[in-house]
C-alpha cells in the first residue's frame, strides 16, 4: 500500500451498477486512481469517466489488473464473479492477470461456499481473496457509510481498512466467505421485516388505519426495523419504489440464507416461506422490479389491484 494515506495508489474496480458507480465515485475523490471496467453499461461507464478524472476506463475486465495491487469486484452473483475471475474464450480472465500478491476483493453479495473455494483457488496463485459485502444501499454508497462485513486474512483486512474506510464501516467478521454468509442472513432478516411489517400495515390500512399514524406510532415501539424506520417511509408511501436494490438480487441473497440453514441443519421453516412469498413476487413482478415493490404485490392480494 502506497503513503501518505495508507491507499493504493491504483485500484481495479469491476461492475460499475447502481452500487458500484458511487463507490467508484468515492475512491477517486479520496486520490485513488481507478481502472474501471464494466460490461455493458458502456454508457454509463464513460458518464463516470468523463466526471472522475482518476478514473480509467477498460476495454476488457482483466485489464483493471494492470498496476492493480487491489481489485474489487462489485457484481451481481458467484456466477458472474467467477466468470470473471476465470475469463472465456474470448477473454483473458482476471485471475491470470493479477500479480502475485495481489489482493481480490468480492464486495458484492456472492455465495459464502463459493467464495471459499475461489480463495483457495487463488491463493494457489498467491492472490488472496477477500469478501467484503455491504449493507447500506445506495444512499450508503454515495455517502460512504456502507456497512462492509469483512471475511479474510487479519493481515489483509486490516491493510485493506483505510481503502474500504472511503466507502464505510469495517466490520472483519471471520475468515473468508464469513462476510458473504453474514450478508445473505442480514438480508433474510431484512426481508421477513418487509414482509412482516408490510403484512401487518395493510392489514391496519384495511382496517381503516393511516399508514403514516401507524409508522411513527410503530417506530417507537417494538415492532419497528429497517422497513418501517427507512423502507415504507422513504420508498413505498411516496410511491416511488425506487430503493436501487432489485428484488431479484434479495431473491438470489434470500435463497443463499436458506442454503446456509439447511446445510447447518439450523432451523429454516420461516426463512423456506419467505423464500416462496419473495420468489412468487418476483414471478408476478417481473425481472425489473424494486425490492420495495414486493408491497405492490402483497397490496393486490385478495383485492385484484396491485398497480397503485
Ligand atoms: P447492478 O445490477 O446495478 O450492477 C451490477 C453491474 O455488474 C452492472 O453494471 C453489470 O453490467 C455489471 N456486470 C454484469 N456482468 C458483468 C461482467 N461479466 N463483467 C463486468 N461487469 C458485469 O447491481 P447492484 O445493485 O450494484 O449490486 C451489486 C452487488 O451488490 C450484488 O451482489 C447485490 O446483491 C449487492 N448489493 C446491492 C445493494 C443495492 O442496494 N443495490 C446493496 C447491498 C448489496
Amino acid at each position: 500500500m502506497a503513503e501518505p494515506q495508507g491507499l493504493p495508489g491504483t485500484v481495479g474496480f469491476i461492475g460499475l451498477g447502481r452500487m458500484g458507480e458511487p463507490m467508484v465515485r468515492r475512491l477517486a475523490a479520496a486520490g485513488v486512481t481507478v481502472r474501471a471496467f464494466d460490461a455493458v453499461a458502456r454508457l454509463h461507464l464513460a458518464e463516470v469517466v468523463t466526471l472522475v478524472d482518476e478514473v480509467a476506463a477498460v476495454a476488457e475486465g482483466a485489464a483493471v489488473a494492470e498496476g492493480a495491487a487491489v481489485v474489487i469486484l462489485m457484481l451481481p452473483d458467484s456466477n458472474v464473479v467467477e466468470a470473471v475471475v476465470h475469463g472465456g474464450d474470448s477473454e483473458t480472465g482476471l485471475l491470470d492477470a493479477l500479480a502475485p500478491g495481489a489482493v481480490l476483493v468480492d464486495m458484492g453479495s456472492s455465495e459464502p461456499l463459493r467464495t471459499r473455494a475461489l480463495a483457495a483457488e487463488t491463493a494457489a496463485r498467491d492472490v488472496v481473496l477477500v469478501d467484503a459485502p455491504v449493507s447500506g444501499g445506495v444512499t450508503g454508497a454515495e455517502s460512504g457509510t456502507l456497512t462492509i462485513m469483512v471475511g479474510g486474512p487479519e493481515e489483509t483486512t486490516a491493510g485493506l481498512a483505510p481503502l474500504l474506510g472511503v466507502l464505510g464501516r469495517v466490520r472483519r467478521v471471520g475468515p473468508v466467505g464469513a462476510g458473504h454468509a453474514l450478508k445473505a442472513l442480514n438480508n433474510l432478516m431484512s426481508a421477513s421485516h418487509l414482509l412482516a411489517s408490510s403484512e401487518a400495515l395493510l392489514a391496519g390500512q384495511r382496517f381503516g388505519l393511516d399508514p403514516a399514524a401507524m409508522l411513527e406510532a410503530v417506530n417507537g415501539s417494538s415492532g419497528r426495523s429497517g422497513s418501517t424506520e427507512n423502507k415504507w417511509p422513504n420508498f413505498v408511501l411516496p410511491g416511488t419504489y425506487n430503493s436501487g436494490f432489485a428484488l431479484s438480487l434479495m431473491l438470489k441473497d434470500i435463497r443463499i440464507a436458506l442454503g446456509l440453514a439447511e446445510a447447518t441443519g439450523a432451523p429454516s421453516a420461516h426463512t423456506a416461506r419467505t423464500v416462496e412469498l419473495w420468489a412468487e413476487a418476483s414471478a408476478a413482478l417481473g425481472p425489473g422490479a424494486d425490492h420495495t415493490e414486493i408491497v405492490r404485490w402483497l397490496r393486490s392480494i385478495g383485492t385484484g389491484e396491485g398497480d397503485s
